[in-house]
C-alpha cells in the first residue's frame, strides 16, 4: 500500500491555499469551495482521478462566474439575447460606485430625503430640454403600462390597428395594455390609417391617444400613418411609444424617431427604452407634460416600477458621458472597420490560420431601425468554427451565412480585437 497513489491526495488545507481556489472562494465563497475540494479529494481516493488532478477537477466543478461575457461579433448592435446595449466605460464605473452605499436618496448638504433618482432625473431633462418632466421606470414596457394605468384605466386608449405591435418573446403591447384596466378603441387598418379614423373615434371615453413606433419591422407598400403634429390636433393627450430612446435626431437613421422631435411635434408624452440606441442600462423613459408626469410619479404602480440605484446611476452617467459604445459602433467608418479587420486577419495567417475578409452588413437589432444596412466588414472562417468559438473563453459570437462564419467587428470594440485573434487561433489550431 505504501505507493498507493490514493493516499498522495493532496490536504484540505493545501488545496485551499492555492491561488485559484481562493480567488475563486473570493466569487463562489469559501464553502463551495471546501465542497468541491472534498468531492474531488473523494474521487481521487476511488481512484477515478489522480492525485495530481484534485485541483483541477475541483475548479472545474464549480459553477462558472455569471454572467458569461461574450464577444457580439454577430453584426447585431443591440442584440436582445446578449444584453442589448453594453455600456460605456463611464456607465460601468457609476455602476460600482453605486454598489455602496450612496446618497441616492439623501441630500448630504441638508441631511434630508430627497428625490430619488434626481441626478438621472435632471440628466435626461437636460439631455431633452423639450421635455418639460421627466421620470424613469424600469423599461419600455413599464414606461407603457404605467402610462396606461395612470392616464386611461377605465377609459380608452385610442390606437392604430397597424401599430399592435409584438415586442418579442411573446409580448403583445396590445395585451399589456389591456392588463391594465385600459380599453383599447382601434382604428384604421394594418396597412393604412388616417385622421379621420382617430378623429371618429376620440371621444369623451379618451384617455389618450397612442402612437407606437414599429421598431422591429416594416410595413411597405400601400401604407399611411398619421404623424404626431396631425394627431396632436385632436384635443386629447398624445403618448407616443418611440421604442428605441433616441434623444435627438441622428443622420444615419432618418426614419428612427427621436424624443426631442417628437416632443416638439405636439406629443404629450413620450415613452422609450434605455438599453436600446441610447445605449444604456435597461429602464423605461418618459418625458413629457407636467402635469402628466406627475401623475404619473404619483400614481402607486410607480413604486412597483421603480429603478433601482444601479440603473439610476449607470443612466446619469451614459446621459452625461462620452459616446456609447452603441453609439461607436453605429457610427464607426466603414473605412475603419475594414483597417481593424484586415490587420486581424494578417496576424491570424502570420500564425498560420487561413482566414479572409469579405464585405458585410450589420444591422441595429434589438427593435430599433428595421431595414437601416450598416456597411461593415467581417472576417470569414469555415462554419464548423461556429460553435467551438461560442464554447470558447470568452464566448466569441458570429453569424453563419451561406456555409461561413462571419465575425463582425462593428459591435465589438476595438479593445477587444486581441482576444477574438486569440480565440480564433485557439479553436483553429494555428499557432
Ligand atoms: C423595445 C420596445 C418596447 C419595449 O421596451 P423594453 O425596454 O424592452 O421593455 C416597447 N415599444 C417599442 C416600440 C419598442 O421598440
Amino acid at each position: 500500500m505504501g505507493d498507493d497513489p490514493r493516499r498522495r491526495v493532496p490536504r484540505t488545507d493545501v488545496l485551499l491555499a492555492d491561488p485559484a481556489l481562493t480567488a475563486a472562494a473570493g466569487t463562489v465563497g469559501r464553502d463551495r469551495v471546501k465542497a468541491a475540494v472534498r468531492a474531488a479529494q473523494a474521487r481521487a481516493r476511488r481512484g477515478e482521478i489522480t492525485p495530481d488532478r484534485v485541483r483541477d477537477a475541483a475548479l472545474a466543478a464549480l459553477p462558472p462566474p455569471l454572467p458569461r461575457r461574450v464577444v457580439n461579433a454577430t453584426g447585431v448592435l443591440l442584440h436582445t439575447n446578449l444584453g442589448r446595449a453594453a455600456l460605456s466605460d463611464a456607465a460601468v464605473a457609476a455602476l460600482v460606485a453605486a454598489a455602496g452605499h450612496t446618497d441616492v436618496e439623501l441630500d448630504l448638504d441638508t441631511g434630508r430625503r430627497a428625490r430619488r433618482g434626481r441626478d438621472a432625473v435632471a440628466a435626461l431633462a437636460a439631455a431633452v430640454p423639450d421635455a418639460a418632466a421627466v421620470h424613469v421606470v424600469n423599461n419600455g414596457a413599464a414606461a407603457l403600462a404605467l402610462a396606461a394605468t395612470a392616464l386611461a384605466a377605465d377609459a380608452e386608449i385610442v390606437v392604430s390597428r397597424g401599430e399592435l405591435v409584438e415586442i418579442g418573446d411573446g409580448f403583445r403591447l396590445p395585451d399589456l395594455l389591456t392588463s391594465t384596466g385600459a380599453r383599447l378603441r382601434e382604428v384604421g387598418t394594418t396597412n393604412r390609417t388616417t385622421l379621420a379614423d382617430y378623429a371618429a373615434a376620440v371621444g369623451p371615453r379618451t384617455g389618450f391617444v397612442l402612437k407606437v413606433h414599429p421598431s422591429n419591422f416594416r410595413v411597405t407598400g400601400f401604407t399611411a400613418a398619421v404623424p404626431v403634429g396631425d394627431l396632436a390636433t385632436l384635443g386629447v393627450p398624445v403618448v407616443v411609444d418611440i421604442g428605441s430612446g433616441l434623444l435627438a435626431p441622428d443622420p444615419l437613421l432618418p426614419d428612427e424617431p427621436d424624443a426631442a422631435t417628437t416632443l416638439r411635434a405636439g406629443a404629450a408624452l413620450v415613452t422609450a427604452s434605455g438599453d436600446k440606441l441610447l445605449g444604456g442600462p435597461q429602464a423605461g423613459l418618459l418625458l413629457g407634460q407636467a402635469d402628466l408626469v406627475h401623475r404619473l410619479r404619483r400614481h402607486p404602480l410607480a413604486r412597483a416600477l421603480r429603478v433601482d440605484k444601479l440603473t439610476l446611476a449607470a443612466l446619469t452617467a451614459t446621459l452625461g458621458g462620452p459616446a456609447t459604445p452603441t453609439h461607436t459602433a453605429l457610427h464607426t467608418d466603414p473605412g475603419d472597420l475594414r483597417v481593424r479587420t484586415d490587420r486581424l486577419r494578417e496576424s491570424l495567417v502570420a500564425d498560420g490560420c487561413a482566414a479572409e475578409v469579405v464585405p458585410a452588413v450589420a444591422v441595429v437589432g434589438g427593435g430599433g431601425a428595421p431595414g437601416v444596412e450598416l456597411a461593415s466588414w467581417a472576417l470569414a472562417l469555415p462554419e464548423r468554427y461556429a460553435a467551438p468559438l461560442r464554447l470558447g473563453d470568452p464566448p466569441v459570437l458570429g453569424r453563419v451565412v451561406r456555409g461561413r462564419l462571419l465575425l463582425d467587428l462593428r459591435g465589438v470594440p476595438a479593445a477587444a480585437d486581441e482576444a477574438v485573434r486569440a480565440a480564433v487561433l485557439a479553436v483553429t489550431g494555428a499557432t
